[in-house]
């Protein structure tokens, strides 16, 4: 069995030294792949410098949402030169937060609407951010794709049935992170099962909101099996059979062989 964390946030900051255990660990519970995404201009270059010495990893490139009113001159840039010259797989962390507003609404669109078009520009998937802001999220991505083709990833999704499913509709691909697994996200597992196996993604978006049984601690890759048995549990399929799906989901937007 193999598995796939579609969102994990690797950055030298929370993962110094113990780097090699924590690959490690991974691989020896059958997570081969990962998708490491940046949300800022340095940790963006280290998850494709992580991504060109480590098999079975690929990189996204962007600054968040919660981010962009810090991001410094020349940040941007450096993200266009990753994405153009294909150093990393895809375009995100990007989205719309109007949860935490520590960017005001018109740069956060800003932003997400750059993401978006660099993306369409250099044939990559987006990797989206989205808290309390679904409508706009859609709205904006209904209007990217009137543009051009673009896959967008939905990522930590927390939405309802009706926002799942127009998603879908859109061509969007649901990434469920550990919160799916806490005791009160019975609605959130209800929303999971309703999902088309084909557009599901699994992630632990480490270091964050580690999955039960391992709620508090800092989430690593190696914990996505936790989320990946709970949402096969919930949609009656074996783990083998959602470990299989989920991963060749993966492969087929981040172009991993
Ligand atoms: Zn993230």
């Amino acid at each position: 069995m193999e598995l796939y964390d579609s969102h994990c946030h690797l950055d030298p900051m929370r993962f110094g030294a113990d780097m090699p255990d924590v690959l490690a660990r991974a691989r020896a519970a059958g997570v081969t792949r990962l998708t490491v995404i940046g949300t800022r201009a340095a940790d963006s270059e280290a998850a494709a410098e992580l991504a060109a010495r480590e098999p079975g990893i690929v990189a996204a490139a962007g600054i968040h949402p919660n981010d962009v009113a810090e991001a410094e001159p020349g940040e941007w840039d450096r993200i266009v030169r990753l994405v153009e010259a294909g150093r990393v797989a895809a375009v995100g962390e990007t989205g719309l937060d109007w949860y935490r507003t520590t960017a005001s609404p018109d740069l956060q669109r800003e932003f997400f609407d750059r993401h978006l078009r660099l993306a369409q520009r250099a044939a990559r998937p987006v990797v989206i951010h989205t808290r309390d802001s679904i409508r706009d999220t859609l709205d904006m991505l209904r209007e990217a794709l009137g543009r051009g083709l673009v896959t967008p990833v939905l990522h930590s999704f927390t939405g309802t049935a009706a926002e799942a499913a127009e998603a879908v509709d859109l061509g969007c691909h649901l990434g469920f992170a550990g919160m799916v697994t806490f005791r009160s996200s019975a609605a959130l597992r209800e929303v999971a099962k309703g999902v088309p196996l084909d557009r599901l993604l699994v992630e632990t978006d480490s270091p964050f909101l580690a999955p039960e049984p391992l709620r508090g601690k800092r989430n690593e890759p190696a914990n996505v099996v936790h989320t990946a048995r709970c949402l096969a549990l919930a949609r009656g399929e074996t783990l083998e059979a959602f470990a299989a799906a989920t991963t060749a989901n993966a492969c087929r937007i981040f172009g991993v062989a």
